[in-house]
């Protein structure tokens, strides 16, 4: 096979924009705007489209950076603005947000009270604008053209002709202002409020821009490729809310339908669409249909929506099978820490009390119900249970409670332990809070896993009557190293080996020292470590009393494949390879063989359970 190295290779997403943008250049449907006449300068063949990721990925095709004014999709911004300045129930007040099913410029208010029936027509925008706060009319612009600016990730500019133009013929708008006026929802000067909406609706932006806001949207209101904060959190579902059900003007329920996904468009040829947590669209293309949308725009984001399955309610099912990484209990894998063996076999044998759960993704709120019900149905047989989130990327409100619930629920009958917290401070924070949570030093107390395992195996131990206690002191004849050795042999050997202290922190060798000799452990415990690189080190495992270190040198006399540090006050006892006549060498390596044979076999178990 001819294999061409350098080549560029197309992403398959611009190769389909690229597509569709031919295809649907085709269509020559529609007028331009001409109501507000300098927008009927714009050409009708002007046709981009953009889609940005929440990742901040930007493909785009077709006229992109041609600038246009935002027209209606300012709409968007400013309603974000104002909750930002007031608060919800001051805006929901004013502003009601139920669907008018009317043409943008109607003027829908509510007969009595005067509210505007939502902030996506004019009369609802309007009077958003003249909630926006600042102590000047000029302020407060600039305070609009900075929270664009926050959307778009660049400095914008008011469109002076096509502002003039509007402010000109914008009879019906000062009309619904002085309305808005007379029912005491607009408090301001009319005039400099209708001033500030014609030029926020004046703004230039392109269509890349609208793909970018829409991603911030999409994206919890940060902006993806700059990593600034557009709008709050806490506003960003209310604005997508009223998107969804107003943003394209009496045409909004047929979009949902088609499309499904929260949108507005201007009658200046834009259109933006959020795919919350995936992506925004931006497609700009003059020509209108009758109910002020882009014909193309519409067109392209049915064909984006359909054929990559991106409709709203087109979800994905979330089961535990997503989020749950591995499931295993101490059967099957131990901790790091190397026990003597007829240790061992207790927790193997007695192990499936301690249930391990390694979580992965993100956890919402059916995925991790259903892995808290798989959990609970092996319950009866756990005594100790382990959460391990250091896989997560998001673990949602619901999820938090549904967590903090199954705490409550086997807090009393278990020991509950969340490991890999580390990078998730605000729900250890929703933890620490909860006052019912008294015992939530303990549950947190590990910070990775194999620590966790490794107390439960200790207690599991101290349950079947095993006393775990590195400071006990082991004779040399307790080691699995000498097991089989005649009475004769181990006095030899005894008299062959020496006493060496360590105190906690000491390191006994180093990664390449030479592997002279090796160590029985007779009091404490002690760490084979690995340096990842001058900052970084992992435990390979942590070994206690009754066990051995440096054994592997008996086989070959190679130079040593990690450091060991002492954990704690240790003793050993010290076997210099030199001194080693033939027949303890050969019990030492029979018994050795036999050891790796047992840990090649549970190595198997391990690897067979994590792939
Ligand atoms: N500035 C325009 C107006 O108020 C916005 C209309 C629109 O884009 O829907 O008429």
């Amino acid at each position: 096979m001819d294999i061409k190295t350098n080549m560029a290779i197309k992403n398959p997403l611009q190769y389909f924009l690229e597509k569709l943008h031919h295809e649907l250049l085709q269509i020559k449907d529609g007028v331009v705007a001409s109501y507000i006449p300098e927008l009927s300068h714009a050409n009708p063949e002007w046709f981009g489209i953009a889609i940005a990721t929440v990742d901040g990925h930007v493909y785009q095709v077709g006229d992109t950076r041609q600038s246009f004014t935002i027209q209606s999709i300012s709409k968007v911004l400013t309603y974000g603005l104002s909750l930002e300045h007031n608060g919800i129930d001051a805006v929901r007040s004013k502003i009601d947000v139920e669907p008018s099913g009317e043409t943008f410029n109607s003027i829908s208010l509510e007969p009595n009270s005067g509210r505007p029936l939502n902030p996506m027509i004019n009369a609802g925008a309007i009077a958003t604008t003249g909630m926006v706060h600042g102590n000047s009319h000029s302020m407060r612009l600039q305070v609009i053209l900075d929270t664009f600016e926050r959307y778009t990730g660049h400095p914008v500019t008011v469109d002076e002709a096509v502002y003039l133009s509007e402010k000109t013929t914008g009879h019906r708008n000062r009309g619904i202002a002085c309305l808005l006026q007379d029912f005491g929802i607009l408090e301001d000067n009319v005039d400099d409020t209708l001033d500030l909406y014609f030029r926020q609706c004046s703004i230039s932006v392109s269509c890349r821009d609208l793909a970018v806001t829409a991603a911030c949207l999409a994206n919890n209101g940060v902006n993806p490729v700059t990593g600034v904060v557009a709008l709050d959190k806490r506003h960003v579902d209310k604005v997508l809310s009223v998107m969804g059900s107003c943003g394209m003007y009496d045409y909004s329920g047929n979009w949902l339908y088609n499309v499904g996904m929260p949108a507005k468009s201007g009658v200046g040829g834009g259109i933006m669409a959020v795919l919350p947590g995936q992506l925004g669209i931006g497609v700009f293309s003059p020509p209108l249909d009758e109910h002020g949308n882009s014909c193309r725009g519409i067109k392209a984001c049915e064909r984006i929506s359909k054929e990559f399955g991106l409709h709203l309610y087109d979800t994905v099912r979330s089961t535990s099978a997503s989020v749950l990484r591995v499931e295993y209990d101490t059967t099957q894998i131990r901790s790091r820490k190397q026990r003597p063996e007829h240790e061992e076999e207790i927790i193997i044998n007695n192990g499936s009390c301690i249930g391990v759960y390694e979580l992965q993704g993100e956890l919402k709120f059916s995925s991790t119900e259903s892995v808290i019900s798989d959990l609970l149905e092996k319950v009866s047989t756990r005594k100790y249970i382990i959460l391990d989130f250091r896989r997560t990327v998001e673990i949602d409100r619901s999820s938090q409670l549904l967590l903090v619930e199954l705490i409550k629920a086997v807090k009393d009958s278990h020991m509950i332990f969340f490991t890999g917290l580390n990078a998730h401070y605000a729900f250890k924070r929703f933890l620490t809070k909860n006052k019912a949570l008294k015992d939530i030093d303990t549950i947190l107390k590990f910070q990775d896993t194999d620590h966790a395992i490794e107390w439960c195996e200790d207690r599991l131990l101290e349950a079947e009557g095993v006393a775990v206690n590195d400071d006990k002191l082991i004779d040399l004849d307790q080691h699995d190293l000498c097991a089989g050795l005649s009475s004769s042999e181990l006095s030899l050997l005894q008299e062959q080996v020496t006493e060496v202290q360590f105190n906690s922190g000491d390191i006994v060798f180093r990664y390449g020292d030479p592997g002279d000799s090796m160590y029985f452990i007779t009091k404490g415990a002690f760490e084979v470590i690995l340096h990842l690189d001058s900052k970084h080190e992992r435990r390979l495992t942590t070994l206690s009393a009754g066990t051995t270190f440096g054994e592997l040198a008996l086989l070959n006399q190679n130079r040593r494949a990690a450091e060991v540090r002492a954990q704690k006050d240790s003793l050993c006892l010290q076997l210099k390879f030199d001194k080693l006549g033939p027949i303890i060498t050969t019990r030492l390596v029979a018994n050795l063989a036999n050891k790796l044979a047992k840990k090649l076999e549970w190595d198997a178990v391990e690897i067979m359970k994590l792939s």
